[in-house]
C-alpha cells in the first residue's frame, strides 16, 4: 500500500495551520508550527503571491493531508462527491469523515489520524461484530465500532479507552466507554466537521 512518509510537522508549516498530524505533541509547546510558523525550507519566509490555481492546489494538499489520503483515493472520493445530491465540497469532506480510520480518530481511540489507521489495520476494531481491518471503510448511520475484546488488555488501548470516556466526541457520534464501542447516530453536517478546508476551492480545481 502505497505510503506518504514525509515528515508530518513540514506538512503543517507548509499549509500554514496545524493539522493535527502527531497526536499529543500537537497540544504541546513542542509543535512545530508554534515554533515556527512559516513555510519549510530556504525561502520559506518570503512572502509570494499566490495565484488563484496555487491557493486551489494548496487546498486539496491541505485536505489530503488532514485526512492522510492519497491523490488517487482523493480523487475518487471526489468523483464519488460529485454524483452525491447535494452540495459536492460537503459531499467530499462527508466521505473522508466516514472513514473507519477517522472515526476511530473521533471517537479518542486514537491520538491521531495516523495512530488510529494503524490500530485498524491491525484489527484492533470490529464494525457491526465484524473484524474490519479497512482504514478507508466507509462507515453508515447506525454502524456499532467496537473495539475487540482481546485488545482490550492492550495498555495502549485500555488508556484510549480511558481518555475517549472522558472526552466528548462529535455531535454525530456516541461513545460508550463501558463496552468500548461507538455508535453513528447521523452523517456530519459541514458544522460538524473542523477540518480547516475551503472545500469550494477543492471543486474549483478539479471541475477545471
Ligand atoms: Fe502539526 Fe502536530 Fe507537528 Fe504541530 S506537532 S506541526 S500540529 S504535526
Amino acid at each position: 500500500m502505497a505510503k506518504d512518509t514525509s515528515p508530518q510537522c513540514k506538512k503543517c508549516r507548509r499549509e500554514g495551520v496545524k493539522l493535527y498530524l502527531k497526536g499529543d505533541r500537537c497540544y504541546s509547546t513542542k509543535c512545530a508550527i508554534e515554533r515556527r510558523s512559516y513555510a519549510p525550507g530556504q525561502h520559506g519566509q518570503r512572502r509570494k503571491k499566490v495565484s488563484e490555481y496555487g491557493l486551489q492546489l494548496r487546498e486539496k494538499q491541505k485536505a489530503k493531508r488532514f485526512y492522510g489520503v492519497l491523490e488517487r483515493q482523493f480523487r475518487r472520493y471526489y468523483n464519488w462527491a460529485t454524483r452525491q445530491p447535494g452540495v459536492t465540497g460537503e459531499s467530499l469532506l462527508r466521505l473522508l469523515e466516514r472513514r473507519l480510520d477517522n472515526v476511530v480518530y473521533r471517537l479518542g481511540l486514537g491520538s491521531s489520524r495516523t495512530e488510529a489507521r494503524q490500530l485498524v489495520m491491525h484489527g484492533h476494531f470490529m464494525v457491526n461484530g465484524r473484524k474490519t481491518d479497512i482504514p478507508s471503510f466507509l462507515v453508515k448511520v447506525g454502524d456499532e465500532i467496537t473495539v475487540k475484546e482481546k485488545s482490550t488488555k492492550s495498555p495502549r488501548i485500555k488508556e484510549l479507552i480511558e481518555r475517549a470516556s472522558e472526552k466528548t466526541p462529535p455531535a454525530w457520534i456516541e461513545f460508550d466507554g463501558e463496552e468500548a464501542k461507538g455508535r453513528i447516530t447521523t452523517l456530519p453536517t459541514r458544522e460538524q466537521i473542523d477540518a480547516p478546508v475551503e472545500e469550494h476551492l477543492i471543486v474549483e480545481l478539479y471541475s477545471k
